[in-house]
């Protein structure tokens, strides 16, 4: 398993910092200072995750996500944003994050995002999304629950699979409305929560929770 990082942080003294963190972890780590030579170090190689520093010197690290996740980049994205920065926190959720890490931060806590994150980018590998008694196979579009298929619309499928998939992290409104009805379209404000009421009904209780004002999840699973 290539277990490099690319770590793309314009802060000097942040980045060398992190960057012995890492290795003295037994993480291999590239760490780049800009959006421009980020580009450069995905296309040419191998990484098993990034960390991304959303204030860069030459482009927004929203954009830059935004266009890699576009360009079908599917690795795990754990990015750094100042902590009186909620609008670029969702922005980056929405733009394909799959964690963040709030400035000024515990050198611990980035590198337990940063394993739990690539732990679950192995686990995207699987076809099978699995949750208790709950099982959604997401090459056949099938569901089931305590073994007895569940019978779920396209879109239902989709909003719980997404959810699945970022099991313990909010989704937002916005990620769950691209992840069903992909870009530009025209769709009710409330689609979404449509949806979650319907697979609520179909659903034990308290597997999918709102998370007022931004969205929903799914709680880790249970020991
Ligand atoms: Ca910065």
């Amino acid at each position: 398993m290539q277990q490099q990082v690319l770590l793309v942080e314009d802060d000097a003294s942040l980045r060398e910092g992190l960057f012995t963190s890492l290795k003295q972890a037994g993480i291999g780590c590239r760490a780049v200072s800009s959006g421009q030579e980020a580009d450069a170090c995905l296309a040419a190689g191998d990484f098993a995750a990034v960390v991304l520093d959303l204030g860069l010197p030459d482009i927004d690290g929203v954009t830059l996500l935004r266009r890699w996740r576009a360009s079908g980049f599917t690795l795990p994205v754990v990015i750094l944003t100042a902590r009186d920065a909620l609008d670029a926190r969702v922005r980056g959720l929405d733009a394909g994050a799959d964690d963040y890490v709030l400035k000024p931060f515990a050198t611990q806590e980035l590198m337990a995002r940063l394993r739990a994150a690539m732990r679950r980018g192995q686990g995207q590998a699987s076809a099978q999304l699995k949750y208790g008694e709950l099982v959604l196979d997401t090459q056949a579009w099938q569901a089931t629950l305590g073994g007895q298929p569940l019978s779920l619309s396209r879109r239902q499928f989709t909003v719980l699979a997404e959810l699945l998939r970022h099991e313990g992290r909010v989704l937002t409104r916005d990620h769950l409305e691209t992840a069903v009805y992909g870009w530009n379209t025209d769709i009710e404000s409330n689609a979404i929560e449509v949806h979650v009421h319907a697979l609520r009904r179909k659903l034990p209780r308290d597997v999918i929770h709102t998370v007022r004002g931004v969205g929903y999840m799914i709680a880790s699973q249970p020991a």
